[in-house]
Formats: C-alpha cells, structure tokens, sequence
C-alpha cells in the first residue's frame, strides 16, 4: 500500500491518501472540506 502526500483544496493541509481513493482524486482531506470546497451547502 502506497500512500501519498496531497494537499487539501479548501484547507491547504497536507493529508495522505491512497492514490485509489477518493480523496487524492478530488484534492480534498475530507468530505466536509469537499463540500465546503466544492460550493454545496
Ligand atoms: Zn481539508
């Protein structure tokens, strides 16, 4: 398992995610950053 580092969208903090998952792919840390970052209220 490979884990790498990323950088949040919303938060600018740097997270690991697995290049697989959701997070990597969307930039965010977390679902709540991915909804604040993606405008959904
Ligand atoms: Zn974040």
């Amino acid at each position: 398992m490979a884990y790498e580092n990323y950088e949040c969208r919303q938060c600018e903090r740097t997270f690991r995610a697995h290049p697989d998952a959701n997070a990597a792919d969307s930039g965010y840390c977390s679902p709540r950053c991915e909804t604040v970052g993606s405008g959904w209220s």
